[in-house]
């Protein structure tokens, strides 16, 4: 049986490719990977990190692409892939353009859809832009959803989804993340050697939500410019993402602050080596949220709402928002009061095993 596995960005490769290896370790699937590169940069680091070679590259990016373009492009790009390999299952992932574009593709030309990271949701069409009706509308075209979580089976129970179709499998991000620990522990990476941290405790910073360009994200880099100034005994780490709607706003605040490193993105094992490292962790993604968790590292999410509200029940996220206020408490709150520290990082890890590839292979050859 064919599967066919379409992706564009970096933290779908991230959460895909424990999955691809599973597939391909077994022969009763002629398993086939077809890659639009929505972001190429950052996505072709992964691949190669997991050894994942795509079978076809669609290459759609160009420079300042927007939404329109990019949906139209991929739609009319993904016939040949499909015409070609003529999958009996697409396999998609979370919520890009690229999954909902392919789940599309792939029911007009046949094929069932699986989605994996199925179920997650705010309700709220504008919060992540674009990503939440991304994911609502993959959901409607998709045959077998895979659930992270029980929550996020129940999201789909209440969209009238079979429950017959929906298997929770937890996030197989905890599949790509135990793996790569157990490879970064062995040995401190280059980059780290070009930041002066020693002995100071670690913010790891990432953020690069649509939602937030603009004001929001000018916001939050003042506050972490007033906490950078005013706590010797931190250093703030950021990666910073190459949109240009992040970078510009970003150097513009915070570059040329003695305990600010403003650093390219990182590569994925190196990402994950400094957030093991770090103290806690502020971000707006979606994956580093949980992540994070997985490491014992509390997370500030700089978002008013968040389609994994798991980890928020459990206590080891809080959602800091945009407000600077509120923000600059939260980070003070974990800086200087070592108990509310500790009950963050010793929470529970909600978002799964590190088994979740092995349930979805198991299902998928019982499916098909
Ligand atoms: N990540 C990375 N390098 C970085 C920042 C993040 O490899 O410099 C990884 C991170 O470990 C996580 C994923 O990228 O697995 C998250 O991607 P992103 O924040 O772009 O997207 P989201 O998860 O919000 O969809």
């Amino acid at each position: 049986k064919t599967v066919l596995f379409v992706f564009g960005t970096r933290p779908e490769a991230i959460k895909l490719a424990p999955v691809i290896k599973y597939f391909k370790k077994d022969s009763y699937f002629d398993t086939r990977v077809c890659i639009t590169a929505q972001h190429r940069e950052m996505l072709d680091q992964v691949l190669d990190f997991f050894e994942i070679e795509a079978d076809y590259d669609l290459d759609l990016m160009k420079k300042n692409q927007d939404l329109f373009s990019l949906t139209a492009r991929a739609l009319e790009a993904l016939k040949e892939p499909l015409s070609r390999y003529k999958p009996e299952l697409v396999f998609v992932h979370g919520d890009t353009t690229t999954s909902m574009v392919a789940s599309l593709a792939a029911f007009y030309a046949g094929a069932r859809v699986g989605h994996i990271e199925a179920g997650l949701r705010t309700f709220n069409k504008q919060s992540p832009f674009p990503e939440e009706i991304n994911r609502q509308l993959t959901t409607r075209i998709a045959d077998f959803h895979f659930a992270p979580t029980k929550k996020s089976k129940a999201n789909l129970l209440a969209e009238n989804i079979q429950e017959s179709q929906i298997f929770i499998t937890g996030n197989t991000v905890i599949d790509a993340l135990e793996e790569t620990v157990i490879k970064v522990s062995q040995q401190t990476p280059h980059f780290a050697e070009k930041i002066p941290f020693s002995s100071k405790k670690i913010i790891l910073i990432t953020g690069h939500r649509r939602e937030n360009f603009g004001a929001g994200m000018q916001r939050i880099c003042e506050v972490f410019k007033e906490i950078a100034e005013m706590r010797q005994d931190v250093h703030l780490v950021y990666p910073v993402h190459l949109n240009p709607n992040v970078k510009n706003t970003v150097h513009e605040i915070l570059g040329n602050i003695a305990n600010v490193s403003l650093i390219e993105p990182l590569n994925y094992p190196d990402f994950i080596w400094i957030m093991h490292a770090s103290y806690f962790v502020i971000t707006d993604s979606g994956g580093v949220q949980e992540e994070a968790p997985g490491l014992g590292k509390p997370v500030l999410v700089t978002r008013d709402t968040t389609e994994r509200p798991e980890a928020v029940t459990a206590g080891t996220v809080k959602l800091a928002g945009t407000n600077s206020i509120k923000l600059k408490s939260a980070i003070l709150e974990l800086l200087d009061q070592p108990e509310a520290y500790k009950a963050m990082s010793k929470a529970h890890n909600p978002y799964g095993d590190g088994k979740a590839s092995a349930r979805i292979l198991d299902i998928v050859k019982k499916k098909l």
